[in-house]
């Protein structure tokens, strides 16, 4: 594309428009009412796994067997995804790919950021006019500003959710800090049981650590980069189709945003099993605590550390008395929205009126995070 004036538009970090976007890809926005209030525009949403889970996948693999069913049905003749670096497994690497088959190497979770939209270019040169993206949201928002112009004649989109993205080098130091032999930890995924499992190629048993025994406090400030910490879309709202785990509870959490991510998750026919969703427990008292944190955090006080007798009785609970389901997916949803407008405010408080959509600004509102008036974007999009 080589043109600056593109990046402004794609950048999901300068002034995102989620509404007409939204329109343009889904013929309408996210009602606000019930769960599109935080989950985005949702066609059909479901509980859901592999009936034989795919070997490597970092869940049971919906999102592989989505982009294989899509190349294998002639929808579309390619995939744009990431691909592990042959020297360092978590490095992601842009790939094109056109065999199903192939598919089985880009399966798992790297993490970092894959130039993945600078391949468009190249498979329009060779050809392809019909693709598919796998993309976290800030490639996905990316992708759908400037789709328009890219003159393919169809681009599907599976999504997953994110909630942070770190650089390859930082998670490395993360690894070491978790395991003494991290160069074998083969798996790692913040589970919805308020755990991380690993595991490894060492022969070792996969291990469960919980969240709240995580060294964190040991990682540097700018472990996660402002981009992240300030991102307005966790749950990939401009996706055709968003398959992550959050609202799971142990499956996998698919979305179907519109009729095509619908289409799409009828290719799979019966190896897509589902479950009724689950939504237990209360997320409130939990939002409210990590608003009080993140508020000393981003103000740069002390985070109030719970004592150390304390952590083990309160990792036991989680996973029991924690808001599990739905309930978990709107908890870390909520969270999200509270860390971007926080830091936002502390850092860079002129971006809020262009960055922080309305959808951010609903999230936040039961947590008494009121937009000021500097900080709204008038109705026809100029600033106040
Ligand atoms: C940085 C990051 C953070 C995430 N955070 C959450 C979260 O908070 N909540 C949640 O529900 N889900 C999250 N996910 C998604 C989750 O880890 C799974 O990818 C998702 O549930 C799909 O599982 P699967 O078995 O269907 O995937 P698989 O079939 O194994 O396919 C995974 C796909 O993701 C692609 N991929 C892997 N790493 C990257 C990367 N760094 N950038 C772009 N694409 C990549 C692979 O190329 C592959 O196509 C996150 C993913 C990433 C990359």
């Amino acid at each position: 594309m080589g043109d600056g004036k593109a990046c402004g538009k794609a950048c999901q970090f300068i002034a995102p428009d989620y509404d007409a976007l939204e329109q343009r890809v889904h013929g309408r926005n996210a009602t606000g009412q019930g769960d599109e209030a935080y989950f985005g525009v949702t066609h059909a949403m479901h509980r859901a796994r592999l009936d034989r889970p795919l070997d490597g996948a970092q869940w049971t693999g919906v999102t592989t067997a989505l982009a294989a069913a899509l190349l294998s049905s002639g929808a579309v003749t390619a995939v744009l995804s990431v691909a592990p670096d042959p020297f360092d497994r978590w490095k992601p690497v842009p790939v094109i790919v056109t065999d199903p088959a192939a598919l089985e190497s880009v399966r798992g979770m790297r993490m970092g950021w894959a130039p993945t939209l600078a391949l468009l270019e190249p498979a329009a040169q060779a050809g392809h006019r019909r693709i598919a993206l796998i993309g976290i949201p800030c490639q996905v928002h990316a992708l759908r500003a400037l789709e328009a112009e890219l003159g393919f004649e169809r681009i599907f989109v599976i999504g997953t959710p994110c909630s942070d993205n770190t650089t390859t080098e930082n998670f490395h130091k993360f690894l070491g800090l978790i395991d003494p032999k991290p160069e074998t930890i083969s798996y790692l995924e913040f589970r919805a049981d308020y755990r991380v499992e690993l595991r490894f190629d060492d022969g070792r048993r996969p291990r469960l650590v919980p969240f709240l025994k995580l060294p964190l406090s040991r990682l540097p400030a700018d472990f996660f980069p402002t981009t992240c910490k300030t991102c307005v879309d966790y749950t990939n709202r401009l996706a055709d189709v968003t398959v992550g785990y959050m609202g799971g509870d142990g499956d996998q959490w698919v979305i179907a945003r519109n009729a095509r991510g619908a289409e799409m998750l009828a290719m799979l026919g019966d190896r897509l099993v589902t479950r009724p969703l689950t939504d237990k427990g209360r997320r409130r008292a939990a939002v409210r605590g990590f608003l009080a944190n993140t508020e000393r955090a981003a103000g740069g006080l002390p985070l109030r550390r719970m004592p150390d007798w304390v952590r083990p009785i309160v990792a036991f609970l989680q996973p029991r008395i924690g808001p599990r389901g739905i309930e978990f997916a709107r908890a870390r949803v909520e969270m999200k929205a509270i860390e971007t407008v926080l830091h936002l405010r502390r850092g860079f408080p002129a971006r809020i009126k262009n960055m922080v959509p309305r959808h951010v600004w609903a999230l936040v509102a039961p947590y008494g995070l009121e937009p000021a008036t500097t900080e709204q974007r008038q109705q026809d999009g100029s600033d106040t």
